[in-house]
């Protein structure tokens, strides 16, 4: 079986009082077994090494990005190097944030989530259409193109989660219906089974991103292809334990 799997992306929010409290709460609440469930907090890079001391051991880190290849003079950049000699397990790579703002390709993301694994981080590749891409109904193609550019770069997939995040429910209050998530993870998997390869496509966690709250994570959660979240915005609201509270 996939393992269940739950995020939480603070993206870049959070002073060190915030955090500290975030963490606090998280660790007061119920703790599923990390047989059943993997929790994974993603803070800004500054904040990784404290959470991670103050984290119960039952739940994890992960940077919300890093370089495309070895660390040297690439002012202000984060090296996979960096992550894994503080012990940081997991990366978040490929955000549609950072794909519209910061013009990262769909090459670019291939070449991060290569390197990273090189390294022996484990990846939160994140892939999703723009609301304009859906009502084209070219939803399948950009996210078949998004993952096929991770595919020609990496032969093990055993330390990816594909996270489907469409653009249009990031921050808007308005989620996939559970349909629309499981349609897409269901075409994400054939996609895997044809191009990769049928055990990749039934081993990989695929996971939701978009507006994901404890009110409708039971509903997303019940749709045998949706293996866990990504959550933003309610994972910041110290709602991150009422969010795996209703999956666990
Ligand atoms: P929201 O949950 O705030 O919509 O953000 C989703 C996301 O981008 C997680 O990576």
């Amino acid at each position: 079986g996939r393992k269940f799997f739950v995020g939480g992306n603070w993206k870049c929010n959070g002073t060190i009082e915030e955090v500290k409290k975030i963490v606090e709460t998280l660790n007061a609440g119920q703790v599923p077994s990390p047989d059943v469930v993997e929790v994974v907090v993603s803070p800004p890079f500054v904040f990784l090494p404290i959470v991670k001391s103050l984290l119960r051991p039952e739940f994890h880190v992960a940077a919300q990005n890093c370089w495309v290849k070895k660390g040297g003079a690439f002012t202000g950049e984060v090296s996979a190097e960096m992550l894994v000699n503080l012990d940081i397990p997991w990366v978040i790579l490929g955000h549609s944030e950072r794909r519209a703002l910061l013009g990262e390709s769909n090459e670019f993301v291939g070449d991060k989530v290569a390197y990273a694994l090189s390294k022996g981080l484990k990846v939160i590749a994140c892939i999703g259409e723009t609301l304009e891409q859906r009502e084209a109904g070219s939803t399948m193609d950009v996210v078949a193109t998004q993952t096929k550019a991770i595919a020609e770069r990496i032969s093990d997939w055993s330390n990816v989660v594909l996270a489907y995040e469409p653009v249009w429910p990031i921050g808007t209050g308005k989620v996939a219906t559970p349909a629309q998530a499981q349609e897409v993870h269901v075409e994400l998997r054939k996609w895997l089974h044809a191009n990769v390869s049928p055990e990749v496509a039934a081993s990989i966690r695929i996971i939701y991103g978009g507006s994901v709250s404890g009110a409708n994570c039971n509903e997303l959660a019940a749709n045998p292809d949706v293996d866990g979240f990504l959550v933003g915005g309610a994972s910041l609201k110290v709602m991150m334990s009422t969010i795996p509270l209703g999956v666990w």
